[in-house]
């Protein structure tokens, strides 16, 4: 089975920060694969800015170099590396003075009636001066979108702030807030499981559905990002956008369509809905974690804050949370949300967990009836699996069985499994901003994060700590347990 390609409108995208790690690690790898599939045709140009002062070969040389690290050999045709280089320019620029902004605009007027897309691969502090240089330098067009990505604000006052400074220049129509998680194949695949299947519509609600659980589990550390990450935590890290981003596309109603407002309007409504949780509710509903030194994935390491050179951090590396969303058709319905660093294994997924039958009609040396669960794993190996009770096969009497009904994408089809920018990046292009975050449901998100972390300030608690190479702290499995559920075990 393969999949359509249908080629993009010629574009200009200038990326600012060209050099920097987003941009070479996903942004050019990204464009690439999507020139050797035939996707990007013409004259279409990618244009990289930052400050140092390179040659145009020089710049060349380190998008190769960045291709040959993150591009598999096997896909890396010679022929397609030299006509996408092609496509690649240089423009220095430093984006807190004027130097270098004619430059663009000279390179930008080659064609002023093509589709024109900023990306802002950049700190979000460079955000304000960069549109309002766009701006005045007189680069916007018709056709132009920008691009910006998390962090967006580390609360709801400065996510308005940078909303603000990049909406004084564009349109929100123009805005393509990236949420890389939207991009993720499986996480389209949650929409057409739902809206392109009629079988589970009639079921998604508080009567048939017992509790969703929603885990983001990566294996590695801060690392040289400590500092960093420092100032944000998984709260805000990974809560507030990815998983509250999940959390939206599996609660909200049947969108009247694919367009973008249609289906944001059902996320914000999601979102708005959310029980608030403060002060008191705080410390029953939501669990923080710090690793401490443990096992890695390639054998011991260090904690968090011997990491960071730091003994007095309190930043959460794990956090846990029961959300609910007070409205009919999830009243009562628990949200699991857990992220952490230095997990057992990287692991995204959804698990939605069905109600127990009402009344069983096998004997008991059966073995018992677990519940149905359709669980969408996101990462590493991308996938649907519905687990079922069956009839454990042969011939000695009627005794059940879990097991799943088990569709792996890489197995089920011939097609790589793009990365999630590559689909994202030519949304941006074709125009389609539905799998990207508007104002509102950003400065939303926050709006129910904000409460929770200035709880947890209150209490002036430091997070449990958790061995690295564990799910968490202790705490995280009684939040579940209390409830009588246990967090989703795939093995
Ligand atoms: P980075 O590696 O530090 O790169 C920053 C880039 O900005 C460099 O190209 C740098 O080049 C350029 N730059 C800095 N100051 C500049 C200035 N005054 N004028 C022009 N260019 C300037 O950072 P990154 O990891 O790529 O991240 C960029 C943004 O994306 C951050 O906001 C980050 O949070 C976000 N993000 C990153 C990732 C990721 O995977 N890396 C994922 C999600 C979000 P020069 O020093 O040559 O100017």
């Amino acid at each position: 089975m393969s999949s359509q390609i249908i080629p993009v409108e010629e574009f200009d995208l200038v990326v600012f920060g060209g050099t920097g790690d987003l941009a070479q690690r996903k942004i050019i790898p990204a464009l690439y694969h999507r020139h050797l599939d035939g996707q990007i045709v013409g004259t279409s140009r990618i244009i990289a800015v930052s400050r140092k002062p390179l040659s145009p070969k020089e710049y060349l040389t380190k998008a190769k170099e960045a291709l040959e690290e993150f591009i598999p050999k096997e896909d890396r045709d010679p022929k397609a590396v030299k006509t996408f280089l092609e496509r690649l320019s240089y423009v220095a620029v430093d984006v807190t003075d004027d130097a270098g902004w004619k430059e663009l605009k000279t390179k930008l007027d080659d064609f002023p009636d093509r589709v024109r897309a900023f990306y802002l691969a950049v700190a979000p502090s460079l955000f304000g001066q960069i549109c309002e240089y766009i701006g005045k330098t007189g680069l916007i067009t018709d056709k132009t979108r920008v691009v910006i990505e998390k962090p967006i604000g580390k609360d709801l006052a400065s996510a308005k702030a940078l909303n603000d400074a990049v909406g004084k220049v564009f349109r929100e129509d123009q805005i393509y807030r990236i949420d890389h998680y939207l991009g993720k194949e499986t996480v389209q695949n949650l929409m057409a499981l739902r809206f392109a299947n009629a079988l589970f519509e009639p079921i998604w609600n508080a009567a048939h559905i017992d509790h969703v659980q929603i885990t983001v589990a990566e294996s590695i550390g801060v690392g040289s990002r400590g500092p960093y990450y420092d100032t944000s935590g998984a709260m805000r890290d990974m809560v507030q956008n990815h998983i509250l981003q999940l959390l939206c596309l599996v609660a909200m109603e049947p969108p009247m369509s694919m367009n973008a407002d249609a289906v944001r309007d059902e996320k914000l409504k999601v979102l708005r809905s959310l029980d608030p949780i403060t002060g008191e509710k705080a410390e029953k509903q939501t669990v923080r974690g710090q690793y401490t030194s443990g096992a890695g994935p390639e054998g011991a390491v260090p904690g968090y804050l011997e990491e960071l050179g730091d003994t007095t951090s309190k930043t959460a590396t794990f956090v846990a949370v029961k959300a609910t969303v007070g409205n009919w058709r999830w009243a009562g319905v628990p949200f699991y949300l857990r992220t952490g660093k230095r997990m057992p294994q990287r692991s995204s997924e959804i698990v939605v967990s069905f109600r127990p039958i009402p009344h069983s009609i096998f004997e008991t040396g059966a073995g018992g009836v677990a519940e149905n669960r359709l669980v969408i794993r996101l990462q590493p190996d991308e996938g649907v699996k519905l687990w079922l009770m069956i009839k454990d096969p042969g011939p000695g009497g009627m005794r059940l069985r879990h097991v799943p009904l088990d569709m792996s994408f890489a197995d089920a089809f011939e097609v790589r499994s793009p990365d999630a920018y590559e689909r994202l990046i030519l949304d941006v292009i074709r125009g389609n901003a539905t799998l990207f975050m508007r104002r509102d449901e950003v400065e939303a998100a926050w709006e129910w994060v904000d409460p929770i972390l200035q709880a947890w300030e209150e209490t002036g608690d430091t997070p449990k700590k958790y061995t690295a190479g564990t799910w968490g702290p202790a705490a995280s499995v009684a939040l579940i347990e209390r409830d009588g559920r246990t967090w989703h075990d795939d093995d």
